[in-house]
């Protein structure tokens, strides 16, 4: 079968960093990974949520109004709520998932403290646009952009370029980089930098001993499980327990806290040292995977597109942090290609004001709402090579000829 995603490191990397992992590596990982985004030293987090969490605790805002995208992970939407400020949500267009320009426009007022740009899966939002409504309607609002799975900051070129006041990633299972847990912030101001540091070494623990040797073992073999679930001979089995039981669920489901507000029990314990190694070593090679992501997504656009299949438009090239399409009936094309040997994913399939707990907006954001369950994202992880890609495609072609309804 051909996994959905596999993770950006191999088990030997997991044992040697688990072996090898010291403190500096985490100060070494913070100074690399600001210096490639043209960012100050970065902060790692045990989760991104926790980043933002913390900003906004340092910030010390309550009821302040965040601007965010209706299409994204529920854990931004939940730690605007859990720090007690108010998130507004902006729809996507109906033919797009990322949130325009005039979206974006409609949700931003005086009263507007945060704006967080989104450039879900990895496609760039409108970035001339947002810049022209962050300077005409928000010229004095904080600025996170959310390269969460993205990793998609603006280019030197963009007139967006010098706008983010910060910017977050995420580290977890199935990002483009991944230290099986966590996230970095990089911040512009270096005395918010220093408060939101101090903020986070005050607050975040390490486990006491006998805890904290269980939590490594854990992780150890968390990423080794890892790494071993989206290959054979485990991969078909997992995806089996994945289909039909709930036991994956506290890794999945669980995981976004999709049953109302909520953030990780152990949110604030400190991350072992050796996940900072892990991502280390895939910073050395971090140009690498985003060119091989573009490789086999650009092959994709052109097999889809030359047999008339929609695909999304962009400007500016994404990073590809999945390959969405847009299909009739979700359910069907996952069941007939896991049929065919392929798994695909459906990252984010809802939108946050439907969501439990958020019953005040619900249905507030109809195009969000609709093409919440309507994509798929396809395998385009670095390793899966062309000929892959050439096997989803014509199994898509396949399906599609014996279930025309089940495409647009
Ligand atoms: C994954 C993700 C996050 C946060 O990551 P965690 O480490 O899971 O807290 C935030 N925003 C977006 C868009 C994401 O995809």
């Amino acid at each position: 079968m051909i996994p959905r995603l596999r993770p950006p490191f191999t088990a030997g990397e997991v044992v040697t960093t688990f072996r090898t992992g010291t403190f500096q590596d985490i100060a070494a990982f913070e100074t690399a990974f600001g210096e490639l985004f043209g960012f100050p030293r970065g902060l790692y987090f045990p989760y991104g949520r926790a980043a933002l969490y913390v900003l906004l605790r340092v910030l010390g805002w309550t009821e302040r109004e965040i601007v965010i995208p209706a299409y994204t992970c529920a854990v931004v939407s939940h730690a605007v709520v859990l720090t007690g400020n108010r998130p507004r949500f902006g729809d996507c267009s109906p033919h797009h998932f990322n949130m325009p320009a005039d979206h974006l426009a409609a949700q931003v007022s005086d009263r507007t403290a945060m704006i967080i740009p989104t450039p879900v899966f990895g496609y760039p939002v409108d970035e001339a646009e947002y810049a022209r409504v962050l300077t005409e309607q928000a010229p004095g609002a904080f600025v996170l952009f959310d390269a969460a799975h993205s990793f998609a900051l603006p280019p030197k070129s963009s007139p967006l370029f010098h706008r983010p006041d910060a910017a977050l990633f995420g580290l977890g299972l199935g990002k483009i980089m991944s230290t099986l847990y966590g996230g970095m912030l990089l911040l512009r101001d270096r005395d918010l930098h220093r408060e939101v540091q101090a903020y986070r070494d005050g607050h975040f623990q390490v486990a006491r001993p006998a805890a904290e040797y269980r939590r490594l073992v854990y992780r150890l073999v968390y990423g080794l499980a890892a790494w071993a679930a989206f290959r054979e001979p485990w991969l078909t089995p997992v995806d089996y327990l994945e289909q039909k039981t709930s036991l994956l669920n506290c890794f999945t489901k669980q995981y976004y806290g999709l049953t109302g507000p909520s953030l990780p029990d152990d949110m604030t314990t400190r991350p072992p040292q050796f996940q900072a190694g892990l991502g280390l070593s895939q910073l050395a090679k971090y140009d690498k995977i985003i060119a091989e992501r573009r490789r086999l997504s650009r092959h994709y656009a052109r097999l889809l597109q030359a047999d008339g299949f929609g695909i999304f438009d962009h400007q500016v090239e994404p990073t590809y942090s999945h390959f969405p399409l847009r299909v009739a009936q979700r359910t069907g094309v996952l069941q007939e290609l896991q049929r065919r040997g392929i798994q695909a994913g459906r990252l984010i399939d809802y939108a946050c004001p439907d969501l439990p707990g958020y019953e005040a907006f619900q249905g507030s954001c109809p195009n969000a709402s609709r093409l919440a369950r309507s994509l798929i994202n396809l395998p385009n992880w670095p390793g899966l090579g062309l000929h892959r890609v050439e096997r989803v495609v014509t199994a898509l072609i396949k399906i599609r000829q014996k279930f025309p309804e089940y495409f647009l």
